[in-house]
């Protein structure tokens, strides 16, 4: 006698869920079962916020940040700090910094770091943009918050050396972030003091 499975469409369904970050198989059974059972119109409500998000939320032109226009809410306010941009890795570190509120100008993010083993090289970055910026929009100090480990350190010097040339103060926040979490995993206060102390390259 042949085991019962679920029908295709649910096992397909399910499959589907588990490709999702931090889904396990015991989780996606449990969503696709809610999703086919529920009586409200929820999950005809996520299906579209998903569908509409995709079409809406695109990087921002100039920082890489999420942006519903070309430019994101902080490439877009002009109370911004001109004179100060903060060098990130990944669009997710700019709010954590935000929450801190100890900086006022505006971000750039790369979009990664440098990591050959990863077969990440500089063009595979938002370096050029970098360069750009700095070239128009002429900062008084660029802060670099990447992480401070092997592959962190590696892009900041990268970078360091290509706008050394450029009339612009070049700093690093402190370190004391944890090493390969990002940004995302420190907390406010380390976040604040890294920024407040931070240092001349
Ligand atoms: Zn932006």
């Amino acid at each position: 006698m042949k085991r019962t499975e679920y029908p295709d469409a649910l096992r397909d369904l399910i499959a589907q869920l588990r490709q999702m970050p931090g889904v396990g198989p015991r989780s996606a059974e449990r969503i696709a079962l809610w999703m086919v059972q529920a009586r409200s119109e929820q999950p005809e409500g996520i299906a579209q916020a998903i569908t509409h998000t995709r079409a809406t939320i695109r990087p921002c032109l100039k920082c890489g940040f999420f942006a519903t226009d070309e430019l994101c809410e902080i490439c877009a306010d002009d109370s911004r700090a001109p004179d100060l941009l903060c060098v990130v890795e990944q669009p997710t570190d700019i709010l954590p910094l935000e929450r801190t509120s100890a900086f006022r100008g505006r971000y750039h993010s790369l979009g990664g770091r440098i990591a050959p083993l990863d077969r990440v090289s500089p063009e595979d970055l938002r370096i050029d943009q970098l360069i750009e910026r700095v070239a128009t929009e002429k900062p008084n100090e660029i802060i670099f918050a990447l992480a401070a480990d092997v592959e962190g350190e590696a892009t900041t010097n990268y970078l360091v050396d290509l706008l050394k040339k450029y009339p612009v103060t070049l700093t690093r926040i402190a370190h004391g972030l944890p090493a390969g979490g990002g940004l995302e995993s420190a907390d406010e206060l380390t976040l604040y003091r890294a920024l407040a102390g931070r240092t001349k390259l």
